[in-house]
C-alpha cells in the first residue's frame, strides 16, 4: 500500500499552522459605499459635536420657561435646516420643528400638545401656553449625542450598518480599511466541464467552483474565477501560477487525493511550501496547505479535495478562518455554539467527524437542536443544503444518542 508522505494533523494543529501563516493585508482606503463588512483600520473621532446646536426634540413652541403658562405672541418659526434670524425675548414664543435650532433667548420647548392657538383678529398670532417646563425641556443640549473629538469607532471594528452611519455622521466619505481578501478558485479534473454543458461520457459537471465563488462572497472575500484545469501538470502549473499573481488567497479543488492524476500537492511542493497535506477530519482527510510568494507577497494555497461536501467543509474549516485573518478579524474562527441532537447519530472511531445539520431555536427546551441532514457521503452535495452548521463530533466508536450536546460550528445564519 502506497503511504502518504504527509503527517496527520489533528483539525486544531492545521488551524493553528493556517492562522499563523495568516497576516492582515496592507490597510487601503475605500469610499463610505464600499466599506461594509470591512474591518477599521483606523480609529474615527468626530471634527464636531452632534447635535452641533442646541435641538429642539418636538415641535411645538421654544419658549422661555420662567415665562410660565400664559399667552404669548408668536415672534416666528424654526423649521430644521433654517436657524432663527430673531431672537425670543420673555413673554414672547416662536414655533419650533423636531430637530430646529433653538433661538437665541429661548430655554426650553413646549411640546404642541401642551399648546393652544388662539383665535386672534389681528397678527401677532397668540399662543396659550398650558404647562410650566424646565429650562431645557425638550431640547438636545450641543453634544449630546457625541462629544467634539469623541472616538466613535475604534480600530479593528468591523462595520455594519450603525458604524457606516457613524463614519457618515464624522464626515468620513474615505474609509481606512483591511481590503476584501481576493480568493481566486480553479478546478481540476479531466472529468470536469462547465455547468452549462451536456454531459459526455465519464463527464460529470464542475460544482465545486461556483459554490466556492459563491461561498468566497458571502464570507466576505472577492471571488476571481480560474475556470478548469484539465489534469496534466503543465495545465495546471499556468493556472496556478496565475492565481499566485493575481489573489490573495488560492483554493483549488479536486487532485489531492492518492491517485496518479493528483498532481495538486507535488505542485504546490515546487512552487512553495506545503505546511500540511494531511488532516484528521471527516469529511476532508486530503486537504493541503502551502504558502508561497509572488509579487512580494505571500500567498495562502488551500488544495481542496474533489468531492463538493470535503471541498466546502475543509473551506469553512480552513479557508474562512486564514480569509477573516487577512481581512483582520480579532477572532478569525468560526462561531460556535452548544445544541442538542434531534436524533441518534453514529461516530467514526478513527476520525473527528463534521456532521451537516441544520440547528434551530426550540423555545420550549431553550436550547438549539440540531437536525441532521441525512446521509453523510462526502460525494452528496445534498447533505449540505440547509446546513447551517458542522457538528463536531468526537473520534470515538459507537454513537450519539437523541439529545446528546455536541458543538455546533456555525456556516450560516441561525
Ligand atoms: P479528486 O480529489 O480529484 O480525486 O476528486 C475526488 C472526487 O471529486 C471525484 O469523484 C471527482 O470527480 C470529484 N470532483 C473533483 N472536482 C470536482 C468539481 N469541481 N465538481 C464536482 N466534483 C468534483
Ligand atoms: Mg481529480
Amino acid at each position: 500500500m502506497t503511504k502518504s508522505p504527509y503527517p496527520m494533523l489533528s483539525v486544531e494543529e492545521a488551524l493553528a499552522v493556517v492562522l499563523a501563516q495568516s497576516q492582515p493585508l496592507p490597510p487601503v482606503t475605500q469610499p463610505l459605499t464600499a466599506a461594509r463588512g470591512a474591518i477599521l483600520a483606523s480609529d474615527i473621532t468626530a471634527p464636531e459635536p452632534l447635535p452641533p446646536f442646541p435641538a429642539s426634540t418636538k415641535d411645538g413652541y421654544a419658549v422661555v420657561s420662567a415665562d410660565g403658562p400664559g399667552a404669548y405672541p408668536l415672534v416666528g418659526e424654526v423649521t430644521a435646516g433654517a436657524p432663527a434670524d430673531f431672537e425670543v425675548a420673555p413673554g414672547t414664543v416662536a414655533y419650533i420643528a423636531t430637530g430646529a435650532p433653538l433661538p437665541a433667548g429661548a430655554d426650553a420647548v413646549v411640546m404642541i400638545e401642551e399648546t393652544e392657538k388662539l383665535e386672534t383678529r389681528s397678527a401677532p398670532a397668540q399662543i396659550h401656553i398650558k404647562t410650566q417646563v424646565q429650562p431645557g425641556a425638550d431640547v438636545r443640549p450641543l453634544g449630546v449625542d457625541v462629544q467634539a473629538g469623541q472616538t466613535v469607532l475604534a480600530a479593528g471594528e468591523r462595520l455594519d450598518a450603525a458604524e457606516i452611519g457613524l463614519l457618515a455622521t464624522a464626515g468620513v466619505v474615505d474609509v481606512p480599511i483591511y481590503p476584501r481578501p481576493k480568493v481566486a478558485v480553479l478546478s481540476t479534473g479531466d472529468e470536469l466541464i462547465e455547468p452549462g454543458n451536456p454531459l459526455g461520457p465519464g463527464q460529470i459537471r464542475d460544482s465545486n467552483r461556483a459554490m466556492l465563488l459563491a461561498a468566497i462572497d458571502a464570507v466576505g472575500g472577492e471571488p476571481l474565477d480560474l475556470g478548469i484545469s484539465g489534469d496534466s501538470q503543465q495545465a495546471l502549473n499556468a493556472r496556478v501560477q496565475t492565481g499566485l499573481a493575481q489573489a490573495d488567497i488560492l483554493l483549488t479543488s479536486g487532485g489531492v487525493s492518492m491517485g496518479d492524476l493528483d498532481l495538486v500537492k507535488p505542485l504546490l511542493e515546487h512552487a512553495g511550501t506545503v505546511h500540511f497535506g494531511r488532516v484528521r477530519m471527516k469529511p476532508g482527510k486530503p486537504v493541503t496547505f502551502a504558502t508561497a510568494d509572488a509579487q512580494g507577497c505571500r500567498r495562502l494555497v488551500f488544495g481542496l479535495p474533489g468531492n463538493p461536501v470535503s471541498s466546502l467543509v475543509t473551506f469553512y474549516l480552513f479557508a474562512v478562518p486564514a480569509l477573516r485573518k487577512l481581512a483582520a478579524w480579532r477572532d478569525p474562527r468560526l462561531r460556535q455554539v452548544q445544541a442538542r441532537l434531534a436524533q441518534p447519530l453514529p461516530l467514526d472511531a478513527y476520525r473527528p467527524e463534521f456532521h451537516r445539520a441544520t440547528l434551530h431555536w426550540d423555545g420550549e427546551q431553550s436550547c438549539f437542536v440540531a437536525a441532521s441532514t441525512g446521509s453523510q457521503a462526502s460525494s452528496r452535495l445534498l447533505s449540505m443544503r440547509t446546513a447551517n452548521a458542522l457538528l463536531a463530533l468526537p473520534q470515538r466508536a459507537g454513537s450519539l444518542p437523541t439529545g446528546a450536546a455536541v458543538d455546533a460550528l456555525l456556516i450560516g445564519d441561525l
